[in-house]
């Protein structure tokens, strides 16, 4: 959706709504398209004392899977956004920051991708300490120990046999 920020140009204090629903199921992030049902996008454009503000909210659900027991996964995510708006960039610095007005209408739909992307992490836990699968066997840790013997560290294995041909 594009939004027309000319209504509000010109006054000072003046507000425009949206409230609207995204289908990003065709989003493709790590291999995976984790956002199947529609985000919804809502907020306002503002003129904050001739400043032209951005408000957004992105609220959605993330489907994934555990990165180390695999667990299907189904999380809320929120994620805030609050940028400025203008028909140009003057600095250089500034262009990663300003959205760039085009016709005098806002891209939201582009917004909220980008920002998706941008907070997309590589990998989502189930919880902060999730023991994983044994690389042996299989079986989630979470639920006890498995009865694979104790794993020996590579590391020691290797200087075991640096002083076994030593001897
Ligand atoms: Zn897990
Ligand atoms: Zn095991």
């Amino acid at each position: 959706m594009r939004l027309d920020i000319m209504p509000i140009r010109a006054v000072s204090g003046e507000a425009i709504p949206f409230d609207y629903e995204l289908d990003l199921s065709g989003l493709e992030l790590y291999g995976e398209y984790p956002i199947p049902s529609p985000v919804r996008v809502s907020g306002f454009a503002q003129n904050r004392a001739d400043l032209l503000l951005l408000h957004m909210e992105l609220s959605f659900h993330v489907v994934t899977r555990c990165a180390r027991c695999l667990k299907p996964l189904d999380l809320p995510v929120t994620l805030f956004v609050e940028r400025p708006m203008a028909d140009s960039v003057e600095k250089e610095e500034d262009s990663d920051e300003i959205l760039v007005l085009e016709n005098g209408t806002v891209d939201l739909d582009e917004v909220a991708r980008e920002t998706i992307v941008l907070e997309a992490q590589m990998s989502v836990l189930c919880r902060e300490d999730c023991k994983g699968l044994c690389p042996r066997c299989g079986a989630d840790l979470n639920e006890g120990p498995c009865n694979c013997p104790p794993e020996v560290d590579e590391r020691f294995a290797a200087l075991a046999d640096l002083f076994r041909r030593d001897a």
